[in-house]
C-alpha cells in the first residue's frame, strides 16, 4: 500500500504541500491514504503525535464527498476544526452544543450533490441519539456524497479497551447501513484482543491492519526515584523546570485533584507560571488554562489525565509524572504528548512504592486494572534494560536496544550510571514474609509503610522477628525488593473499604510458598558504581 502510483498520487502530493504545507509524509501515512482512498475498511494504530488526523484530512480533500469523522471528545473536535478553518478546509462540527441555525445549514449541505462540506466531525452521542441526522446522513448516502467514515479513537467500541464507551457500541450498525462507505479506525494503543473485538463489533472482518511503530526517537525517557517528603520532592522539580528546562513549555501529570492544586500553587508561590486542569475546575477556568498555555502566556499545566486527549501543542518540551501512571499505556499517551515536533522533549516520571499502593486502591476493581498497573512499576523499578525496550516489549514489539541512541537514561551513556550485577535477594524476600506472619499473628495489617518500617526495627515490638535483621541496603532499595515480591507475587495487595477511602494492605502472594521452602531464588539488578580512578 505504499505505492505512489495509485490515480490519485499527484493530487494527495499536491494538497500536502499547498494545503497542509508539508514536505513529505511520515511512516504509515501513505498506506493509510491509499488504503482509504481505495474504499478498504482499515484500522491504524499509530502513536499519540505520530499523525492521525492527516489520513484522513488530506484524503477528504482528494476525494470528492463528505468525510465523516466520530470522534469521543468535543475539545479535540474542535482544535482539530479551528487548525483546518486556518487551513481553509471546509469542516463542520455536531454536538450537543451545536446552534439549530448550524444544524440545518450542515444538514442542508450533507446531501448536495456539490456540496462544499468536506470533514464533518460528530460526536458517537449524536449519531447514536438523533434520528434525524441519521436520516440525513443515509441520504448523504443515497446521493453517493458519503465518502468514508473515520473512527477516531476506535478502540473505545471494545469492553477490552481501557476507555470503554457505550455510544460506540452503536458504530456496528454503520457498516450495515453505509456498506460502501469504507471505515476508517484510528488509535494510539490496541492490543490484539482489542483488534479483533473492534474488527467484530463494527463488522469489518477484512478490513486491513496498520501499525505505525511505537518508536518515538526525540523523547528521552527517564525515571526518578522520588523524595519521600512533599518539601524535598518540590524542591527537586522546581530545580527541574528551572533549570533543565527554563522558559520550556510542558505538563505536569499528577495523581489526584488535590495533588495538582498543591503542586501548582506550591510552584506559583515560587515564581513560575504555572496553571491547573482538573475535572472540577470550571470549564472557562479550564480553557482559559490551556488557551495560556498554547499562546505561551503560562508555560506549565499542572493536571490530572483529565488533560489529556487531542492536546495538540507542538513544542512540550517535557511531560512530568508526578507520580506513576496506572498502565504503560496511559504512561506511553500522556508522555507522548510530548515533541510532537520531532525536537528532543524529556519524558520523566517519579516513582515511590508509596504511590503503587495510592493506585492500586484505585485500579483494583477494573478487569485488568493491578496487572496493568505491575507492567508500569515493572518499567520504573528496572535499573538496566533500555526504557525503549520495556516499551516495544508492552506493545508486542521487537526492538533493539542499540536504537535508542543515548535517549533514555539507562543508555545515555553521558551519565556513567555504572556497571549492573545480579545479586540474590531471596533471603531478604524471606525475611520480608517472617514480618508478614508475625503481623498476621497478632492480627495487625501491613502498608507498604509500616511492612518497611518494620524491616528496619522501628515498627511495633509485636512485629520484631528474631530471625529478621535490619537490610543492609537504603530503603528505596528496599522498597525495589517489596515492589519486585509484589509484580512476582510473592507479595499480594489485598484492599479493605472504610468511609473514606480503600486502603490497600500487604499480604503473601501465591508464590510465597515457593520461597520459603527454598523452592525459588529471587534475583535482581543492581547497579554498582564504579569507582572513579
Ligand atoms: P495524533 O492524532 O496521531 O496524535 P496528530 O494528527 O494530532 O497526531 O498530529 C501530530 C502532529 O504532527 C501535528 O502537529 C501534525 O501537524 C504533525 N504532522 C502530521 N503529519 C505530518 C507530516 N507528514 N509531516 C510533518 N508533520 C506532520
Amino acid at each position: 500500500w505504499d505505492g505512489t502510483d495509485f490515480p490519485w498520487t499527484p493530487a494527495l502530493e499536491k494538497i500536502l504541500r499547498s494545503v497542509f504545507k508539508l514536505n513529505s509524509l511520515r511512516p504509515m501515512q501513505r498506506q493509510t491514504m491509499n488504503a482509504t482512498l481505495s474504499k478498504q475498511d482499515c484500522l491504524l494504530i499509530m502513536p499519540t503525535g505520530g499523525g492521525k488526523s492527516l489520513c484522513f484530512q488530506l484524503p477528504a480533500l482528494v476525494d470528492k464527498g463528505l468525510t465523516l469523522v466520530v470522534s469521543p471528545l468535543v475539545s479535540l473536535m474542535e482544535d482539530q476544526q479551528m487548525a483546518l478553518e486556518h487551513l481553509g478546509v471546509p469542516s463542520a462540527m455536531l454536538n450537543a452544543a451545536t446552534s439549530k441555525g448550524d444544524l440545518m445549514r450542515i444538514q442542508d449541505d450533507m446531501v448536495k450533490p456539490n456540496g462544499e462540506l468536506r470533514i464533518l466531525y460528530v460526536t458517537p452521542e449524536k449519531l447514536a441519539k438523533s434520528k434525524r441526522f441519521m436520516n440525513r446522513l443515509e441520504k448523504c448516502y443515497a446521493v453517493g456524497h458519503l465518502a468514508r467514515i473515520v473512527i477516531d479513537e476506535v478502540h473505545c467500541c471494545s469492553q477490552w479497551g481501557h476507555d470503554f464507551r457505550p455510544d460506540y457500541k452503536f458504530l456496528g450498525i454503520m457498516k450495515r447501513q453505509f456498506p460502501g462507505a469504507p471505515i476508517l479506525g484510528l488509535t494510539a494503543t490496541a492490543t490484539i484482543k482489542v483488534l479483533e473485538d473492534v474488527k467484530k463489533i463494527l463488522s469489518i472482518p477484512k478490513s486491513l491492519l496498520f501499525k505505525a511503530s511505537f518508536n518515538r526517537p526525540n523523547l528521552y525517557y527517564e525515571v526518578y526515584e522520588k523524595p519521600s517528603t512533599q518539601k524535598d520532592f518540590m524542591d527537586e522539580l522546581y530545580r527541574l523546570i528551572s533549570r533543565r528546562f527554563s522558559g520550556q513549555s510542558g505538563i505536569i501529570y499528577c495523581f489526584s485533584r488535590k495533588d495538582s492544586e498543591e503542586v501548582t500553587s506550591d510552584l506559583q508561590s515560587r515564581g513560575v507560571k504555572a496553571g491547573c486542569y482538573h475535572a472540577d475546575v470550571d470549564a472557562a477556568s479550564r480553557s482559559r488554562v490551556h488557551r495560556m498555555w498554547l499562546s505561551g502566556e503560562i508555560k506549565i499545566v499542572v493536571a490530572t489525565v483529565a488533560f489529556g486527549m487531542g492536546i495538540d501543542k507542538p513544542d512540550v518540551r517535557f511531560v512530568i509524572h508526578h507520580s506513576l501512571s496506572k498502565s504503560m499505556e496511559n504512561l506511553y499517551q500522556e508522555s507522548g504528548r510530548a515533541g510532537r515536533d520531532d525536537q528532543r522533549s524529556d519524558c520523566i516520571v517519579f516513582y515511590r512504592l508509596a504511590d503503587v499502593a495510592r493506585q492500586s486502591s484505585m485500579v483494583f476493581t477494573e478487569m485488568t486494572g493491578l496487572q496493568n498497573l505491575h507492567g508500569i512499576v515493572r518499567y520504573c523499578i528496572d535499573v538496566s534494560s533500555c526504557r525503549r525496550s520495556l516499551i516495544a516489549h508492552h506493545f508486542g514489539e521487537m526492538w533493539d536496544s542499540s536504537h535508542c541512541n543515548n535517549m533514555c537514561d539507562h543508555c545515555d551513556k553521558s551519565r556513567n550510571k555504572g556497571s549492573i550485577e545480579k545479586k540474590d535477594v531471596s533471603k531478604y524476600c524471606v525475611d520480608v514474609l517472617s514480618i508478614l506472619r508475625a503481623a498476621a499473628d497478632t492480627d495487625q495489617r501491613m502498608t507498604t509503610a509500616k511492612l518497611v518500617d518494620a524491616w528496619y526495627g522501628r515498627g511495633a515490638a509485636s512485629l520484631k522477628v528474631k530471625s529478621v535483621a535490619v537490610p543492609p541496603f537504603s530503603k528505596e532499595t528496599a522498597e525495589r525488593v517489596l515492589a519486585h515480591m509484589l509484580i512476582h507475587d510473592y507479595l499480594q495487595e489485598d484492599f479493605h473499604f472504610t468511609a473514606y477511602s480503600t486502603i490497600c494492605y500487604i499480604v503473601p502472594g501465591s508464590k510465597a510458598k515457593l520461597l520459603q521452602n527454598n523452592s525459588a531464588k529471587i534475583l535482581m539488578d543492581f547497579q554498582v558504581k564504579t569507582a572513579k580512578k
